[in-house]
């Protein structure tokens, strides 16, 4: 998977540019949302924890049950150390596994219901510990260590995955698993935006600095003949230079601005630029395409500077602009709702049929 992601092969290493946790990280948290197998893995073996807990006249359960059942009655699941087998691989996941500090079997919650499967002291039912934790005193003066609960003539029953939606998923753990971790202050992959993922996720590797610029070259110990802007000349290549600082940018930046009909782009760094559409006017369909245009144009001036250095490409504002123009008239026309857009009315104004 790494090495689909960064072209490498079994012979060949390529550079990992992005952390693999980072990647792995949901989409909401600034990653790519590439599962992890191991993840996936141990929320299908989490399921059956879940399932345990919430079928009530399973075959499968009972046997279980039968087999495991003979050790600490009031245990939160039946399990026999003495046996081996997928139950006991389970109850290992169980005790081992913490999500958010709680272990699993804490995260699924009992609602008031029909059935008698929810044990008083045992289960969590009653806020988010069960009682056996919270009166440790009391539960050992208990005689009916798994007695159930039970409110006038109805029993509580049912047992609900962590997020009270009532069903389990894996995608409902993984979020669980996460819903601890991290910040989601980085850049998100734009969903349901109208131009292509290689273009967006060079946006999320632009925003973390995780391109290949002369400087990130340099940091890495990769020999280069100088870290000067190539499409400039003027400073170090780095990100907020090349998209911002870089004159060959800020040309561009200006004639986009004049086609689009907006205040000039004044930025000072990417983030600057990521913004730029939020500023302008309440249009949403207008925002979003500013918002594509504008990172559009972020990967052609990427582009320009791989083109001049490896194959003598011009680097100029002018050819700049017109692949942004093009490139986001075929992405806009293939990939949006606005199918009947005419090249001749975008070239004068890309909002003309809004
Ligand atoms: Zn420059």
């Amino acid at each position: 998977m790494k090495n689909f992601l960064w072209g490498g092969t079994e012979e060949v290493k390529r550079m990992n540019w992005v952390a693999w946790d980072i990647v792995t990280r949901p989409k909401k948290l600034s990653g790519l949302g590439t599962n992890k197998l191991k993840l996936a893995n141990e929320a299908l073996l989490s399921k059956w924890i879940w399932r345990f807990r919430s079928e009530e006249d399973s075959l499968w359960k009972k046997v279980i049950t039968a087999c495991h059942g003979k050790r600490r009655k009031w245990s939160f699941f039946p399990s026999n150390s003495n046996l081996t087998g997928v139950w006991k691989n389970i109850m290992s996941l169980e005790s081992k596994m913490l999500i958010d500090g709680k272990r699993i079997n804490l995260l699924f919650k009992g609602v008031l219901g029909k059935g008698d499967c929810i044990r008083f002291w045992i289960d969590v039912w009653f806020e988010n510990t069960p009682l056996m934790i919270k009166w440790p005193l009391l539960f050992a003066l208990e005689k009916e260590k798994c007695c159930l609960v039970k409110v006038g003539p109805r029993r509580l029953a049912r047992v609900v995955n962590g997020d009270g939606a009532g069903r389990y998923s894996t995608s409902s753990f993984r979020s669980l698993f996460y819903s601890s971790s991290g910040s989601n202050q980085g850049y998100r992959l734009w969903k349901g935006g109208w131009i292509k993922s290689k273009c967006d996720i060079f946006i999320w590797r632009a925003s973390q600095d995780r391109i290949p610029t002369r400087q990130a070259l340099a940091r890495r110990n990769i020999l280069i003949v100088s870290v000067d802007c190539i499409l400039c000349g003027a400073d170090t290549e780095i990100v907020d230079h090349l998209f911002s600082a870089c004159s060959i940018a800020a040309s561009v930046w200006e004639k986009i601005s004049d086609w689009i009909k907006i205040p000039p782009v004044f930025a000072f760094s990417f983030g600057d630029i990521l913004s730029t559409h939020e500023r302008v006017g309440e249009n949403r369909k207008a925002k979003d395409i500013i918002r594509g245009l504008l990172m559009i144009a972020c990967w052609c001036i990427w582009k320009a500077c791989n083109e001049k250095f490896f194959s003598n490409g011009k680097g100029c504002s002018t050819e700049i602009f017109g692949e942004v123009k093009s490139i986001g008239f075929r992405w806009l026309k293939c990939r949006s709702s606005h199918k009947s857009i005419v090249w001749s009315e975008w070239c004068k104004s890309p909002m003309y049929m809004l």
